[in-house]
């Protein structure tokens, strides 16, 4: 089977933990990966943002291909809808010359990409969004600085798409909310690195004898860093490592680092608040490890990979519960729930947790049995090949349908409303699979060119 991915500015090629390099882009490599360990042909569509890439980057099963669509330039990905039509001019020469089974568009913009170029072929299209405008919109108001046309887009994106895959049950709500038709509509949850996220193994250093509370994150409001920076004012017994932002030696020009220092600064917790800036996937482990708990207090969060690691190292996590987190952290059994937003309730569950050691290691234990049952990268492509074998028979390959090759997605969808096809909740079924994790160093990806996306809010 041949699969293209449609990943407009989340290259698996990506450095992670910049301002618009995360989960996507973990998810696009370890998926592709996986799916080629599965005995796929993968193919990864991504924008050109440097002109010194090369055309494609091969690994054993998965190929990069840099498309040409705008300058080849670092753009914030909400500046990137102008270019979208020339990708996907772009896509349909690809496809039309070399077809695949099916195509994944992941993100609304590749969506849309996707849709526009395969549609007139008869070629499937599948689409993950990671994120939802309307939660974004709902959640950041003005500040949302996505196109005006997305929320519209974005829904028919929902509504064209052969399948939908949902990471989580929460978006599924959404999307029947934008018009999705729930029996197009999947979960499957992303998955998490076993091989390099494990409980065995070395352990970070640490200073001295307090506490440990880490946040793996971009460096972005929402993700509910000041919340936690807030909550250290009544956790005087605890020091908090933050992970992510641009590499270490720029952190005193980002703005969002100055937020936090001066909101660390006024709250006289500065002294145990160390900001270690971007973090390599290969040291991620042993920082994990070395955590008491992971704080992973996001206002919103479409999936959220970070406590799924944390899990997968044995680590509990206090969680909001929001988005994917409500899926992924089970209250009581893996980590603790608190609502987003709330410093307070975020001391409260740290301090009760850190008086509890015999709490905190079974807590970690489960973590780490949930992760590996559930959400090893194997599994997830396994549910993902079910969902491509389940598209209606009368789409692969069918007559070209309405949808123009210029964004114009007014067109039918085409083929027929197939089963109910969330089958793959992540709280049903237990399966246990021979596992092995994908990483981009797995693939071969660490040693091809790497890419730092522009800042931008998500
Ligand atoms: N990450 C990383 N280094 C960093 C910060 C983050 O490798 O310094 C990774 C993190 O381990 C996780 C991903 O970036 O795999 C973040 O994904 P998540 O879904 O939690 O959040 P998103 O960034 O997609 O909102």
């Amino acid at each position: 089977m041949r699969i293209d991915m449609v990943s407009e500015h989340a290259s698996p090629l990506a450095v992670l933990g910049g301002a618009d390099a995360g989960g996507q882009n973990v998810h696009v490599a370890a998926l592709s990966a996986a799916l080629a360990r599965r005995g796929a042909e993968v193919v990864v569509h991504t924008r050109r943002d440097d002109p010194d890439l090369p055309t494609s980057v091969a690994a054993p099963g998965v190929t990069v291909q840099h498309v040409d669509a705008g300058p080849a330039e670092p753009i914030p990905k909400d500046e990137l809808l102008p270019h979208m039509d020339e990708f996907a001019q772009r896509l349909w020469e690809s496809f039309s010359a070399d077809p695949p089974d099916v195509v994944h568009g992941h993100f609304w913009m590749s969506g849309r990409a996707a849709l526009a170029a395969a549609r007139p072929l008869g070629i499937p299209v599948v689409q993950t969004f990671h994120a939802l405008g309307v939660v974004k919109r709902r959640h950041q108001g003005t500040r949302d600085t996505s196109p005006p046309t997305r929320l519209r887009e974005e829904a028919t994106v929902a509504r064209e798409a052969d399948r939908i895959v949902a990471t989580c049950s929460d978006e599924v709500f959404e999307l029947v909310g934008m018009g999705a038709d729930l029996r197009r509509v999947a979960v499957v949850p992303c998955g998490v690195d076993l091989d390099l996220f494990r409980p065995e193994g070395p352990t970070a250093p640490r200073p001295d004898a307090r506490f440990r509370l880490l946040v793996v994150s971009r460096l972005v409001e929402r993700k509910g860093i000041g919340n936690v920076i807030t909550a250290m004012a009544k956790l005087p017994q605890a020091e908090l490592v933050v992970a992510g932002g641009p590499p270490a030696a720029e952190l005193g020009a980002d703005p969002e680092v100055r937020r936090l220092t001066a909101l660390a600064e006024r709250l006289g917790v500065a002294g145990r608040v160390r900001l270690l800036g971007q973090v390599g996937r290969a040291e991620l482990p042993a920082l994990y490890r070395s955590a008491d708990l992971v704080v992973c207090v996001p206002w919103y969060e479409p999936f959220g990979i970070v406590p799924l690691e944390a899990m997968a190292c044995g680590v509990p996590v206090v969680a909001t519960a929001v988005g994917g987190l409500v899926d992924t952290v089970v209250d009581g059994v893996t980590g603790v729930h608190v609502p987003p937003r709330q410093p307070g309730m975020v001391a409260d569950a740290v301090a009760g947790l850190l008086a509890d050691p015999e709490r905190r290691a079974a807590l970690g234990a489960a973590g780490a049995r949930r992760a590996r049952r559930r959400y090893g990268w194997d599994r997830i492509a396994r549910s993902t090949l079910e969902v491509y074998a389940g598209l209606p028979a009368g789409v692969v390959r069918g007559p070209a349908s309405a949808v123009g090759r210029s964004g114009g997605m007014g067109g039918p969808a085409g083929g027929p409303g197939g089963a109910v096809d969330n089958r793959e909740h992540p709280d049903s079924g237990s399966a246990t699979l021979p596992l092995r994790g994908a990483s981009q160093r797995e693939v071969g990806f660490a040693h091809a060119p790497t890419r730092q996306s522009k800042r931008g809010h998500r």
